[in-house]
């Protein structure tokens, strides 16, 4: 038995396994498409099976087709020390976005096994169900009713585009199993590629996640008159259009007030009726804002509403902000983001504390448990796409932070 400090994943068999995985709903541009409750699905969580069986764990299914896989630890009665992602993808996803999350999870156990490594903790590895939501309308599906923010009856309703519903599929999959209460567990710890740029641009190997950002999303609507473009004199005209104007110089310099951590996008502008020579009778826009800290957050998100407002009362023009969306920031437990920390240090690998800017599983996880997450880079921050890549060593990196956290958690 070598000494746990020594220890270290096997990066190539983590490799071979991601490119395994991959070839299960391959597309011709190097991606992949596994969506949740697919038969692909079902044949990717038969493998992940295969080996898990193979590397002497013990398989459960819950009620909304999340998959636990078990190692015993040396008190068994304790509470888990749990890891995991997910392994569906989006139509047009990559080979390592959910799935990286998942097969390091297997490595580390394959790792502790080979080495003769016991916790005293058990360690658990998850499968969540349907994370993308791209097939089922909701994103982060099964960590939602694991954690009892979503019920099962509601998500047993959701249906594809074609109707069918999540409780129908996970019957003809067989992948049902009696509700039971939620397992006890220690901490969570989620390994995941960046999805964004920052890793690759600082040279770093590891973000150490430490929160995920507040997020809203504001659809404002501005009632204007129709007139036509040439004969009517600007100071005659009810043009919302002009609300811009004021709005857009005013929040960009907000958004850049609160540092550079501030997001603010507006996405979408339409106009009514939409003619070159018309002036508009109805304009709507959306805005949407980010931030990690809470207070910067609020006091961004209520600017938006008072430039509005102030700017519809310049322009004497009628209209409505509404706050359409709302997803409130996550700040992760300071000792698992600790574990993390020290984890990567030990290892001497570069790395930076981080936000993520993209919601995770771990989200709804760390509502009921102490939670982290570990990130990687991929290569030009991009996920959701089938070009998605990250280097074998980057990979293997995130895995041996996850072996060391997961040790001292567990131990
Ligand atoms: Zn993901």
């Amino acid at each position: 038995m070598s000494s746990p400090s020594t220890l270290r994943v096997n990066g190539e068999r983590l490799w071979s396994r991601l490119m395994d995985m991959g070839r299960i709903g391959a597309t011709a541009q190097g991606g992949c498409n596994r969506q949740a409750l697919t038969d692909l699905d079902l044949q990717g969580r038969l493998l992940l099976t295969r080996w898990a069986h193979a590397a002497g764990c013990e398989l459960r299914t819950d009620a909304i087709g999340n998959l636990f896989l078990r190692r015993a630890g040396l008190d068994d009665t304790l509470p888990v020390v749990m890891t995991g992602s997910h392994l569906d993808t989006q139509p047009t996803g990559g080979k390592f976005d959910g799935v990286y999350g998942v097969l390091a999870g297997l490595e580390v156990i394959e790792s502790l096994n080979e080495s003769g490594v016991r916790t005293r903790h058990p360690l658990e590895l998850c499968v969540w169900c349907n994370e993308e939501g791209s097939r089922f309308p909701m994103a982060m599906m099964g960590s939602a009713v694991w954690s009892g923010r979503l019920s099962l009856e509601e998500a047993h309703a959701l249906t594809d585009r074609a109707g069918v519903t999540v409780r129908s599929e996970l019957e003809r999959l067989r992948l049902t199993a009696p509700a039971r209460p939620r397992q006890a567990v220690k901490a969570a710890l989620e390994v995941h590629i960046e999805q964004g740029p920052v890793l690759e641009q600082r040279c770093k190997t590891i973000g150490v996640v430490t929160g995920v950002q507040h997020m809203s999303r504001h659809e404002i609507e501005i009632q204007g008159q129709e007139a036509h473009a040439g004969p009517t004199p600007m100071h005659m005209r009810r043009d919302p259009v002009r609300v811009l104007a004021d709005v857009l110089p005013a929040l960009y310099a907000a958004t850049a007030a609160h540092g550079p951590e501030a997001r603010f996008t507006v996405g979408c502008i339409e106009t009514h009726p939409g003619s070159a020579n018309t002036v508009p009778g109805l304009l709507r826009f959306t805005v949407d804002v980010r931030h990690p800290d809470a207070g910067s957050y609020a006091a961004l998100k209520s600017t938006v509403h008072e430039v509005v407002r102030s700017a519809l009362a310049e322009q004497s023009l009628k209209g409505t902000v509404r706050c359409v969306w709302e997803a409130p920031g996550v700040s992760f437990d300071a000792h698992c983001v600790s574990a993390v920390r020290d984890a990567a240090a030990g290892l001497g690998y570069a790395a930076i504390d981080m936000v993520s800017g993209a919601g995770h599983d771990s989200c709804n996880v760390a509502a009921v448990v102490p939670t982290a997450m570990v990130f990687v880079p991929c290569a030009g921050g991009l996920s959701h796409n089938e070009a998605e890549s990250a280097t074998a060593a980057d990979l293997t990196a995130g895995a041996n932070v996850l072996l060391h956290a997961m040790l001292a958690l567990a131990h």
